[in-house]
């Protein structure tokens, strides 16, 4: 979940890191298990309430159920973010029925062990995605992982922004600064924000032990969003289709490590 954050920078131990791991393998493995079950008549509530099954057989706690910031209706109430085709960020979950080649986004934040991790993917339902929505995600993947590859102790927060936003211009997409990347530790939004464009060699200069979620995120033909009525989920002002793809990463001696891949047993 992109959004709001409160004024702290925490550097976690490595006793935290540890944990760390062990949540973003979760959040990973909990997104793979959702793709994977994703296809045409699948029902975003049934997501929802998968997740929260896989969460609590996990010992973990959601970070989303009770999250109630400033922008949002809140508490969201709900376990996951459910974007589809023009909404992009904090998507309600809804009684809505997956069909083929919608373009579906997955934002989930759990914690565990007292340390949270947060990612999202972008995915088409079913085997052929239109061309234009495939090139949409593949470039903000490569926008992630240009800022995970600019991540290393010493380079500042804007040398990360700087290559996340270099990959989404030079694809074509005009970059929202309103919601981007956020630091995260024993809770899941904190200090330094991570704007998906900006100057390099500004802000925060990292640190190992710092975890970050970067979150580039882009809609086909606008950089302007508009609230649903739910007043939640957040679509592109045009209707136009729209890509999220997120990891938490925690900065190590040399680089980064990313914290929300997959482990290999899949729930
Ligand atoms: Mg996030």
């Amino acid at each position: 979940m992109a959004g709001i954050i409160i004024r702290m920078i925490e550097i976690l131990s490595s006793a935290q890191l540890a944990r760390a791991r062990a949540t973003g393998a979760l959040v990973g493995d909990i997104l793979a298990t959702l793709r994977r079950r994703s296809s045409a008549g699948t029902n975003l509530l049934e997501l929802d309430a998968w997740a929260s099954d896989m969460i609590r057989d996990a010992g973990a706690v959601s970070c989303y159920v009770d999250y109630a910031p400033s922008f949002g209706r809140g508490p969201f109430g709900r376990h996951l973010c459910t974007g589809v085709n023009d909404a992009v960020l904090h998507g309600l979950p809804h009684d809505l029925e997956l069909v083929d080649g919608d373009l579906v986004t997955l934002d989930l934040a759990v914690s565990l062990d007292g340390v949270a991790a947060d990612a999202a993917i972008s995915f088409v339902v079913g085997g052929a995605g239109a061309p234009e929505d495939l090139a949409m995600i593949e470039a903000t993947e490569r926008a992630l992982a240009a800022g995970i590859a600019a991540a290393r102790p010493g380079a500042r927060i804007g040398d990360l922004s700087h290559a996340i936003g270099t990959v989404l211009t030079a694809a074509g997409y005009s970059v929202n600064t309103e919601f981007g990347g956020h630091g995260i530790g024993s809770t899941m939004h904190q200090d330094p924000h991570v704007a998906n464009i900006a100057r390099p060699g500004r802000g925060y200069r990292l640190r190992p032990g710092l975890m970050l979620a970067l979150e580039p995120w882009v809609m086909a033909d606008t950089d302007a969003l508009v609230t649903d009525a739910d007043g939640w989920t957040l679509r592109s002002a045009t209707g136009c289709r729209a890509a999220h793809i997120e990891h938490t990463i925690a900065i190590t001696g040399e680089g980064a490590e990313i914290m929300t891949l997959p482990s290999a047993v899949a729930l």
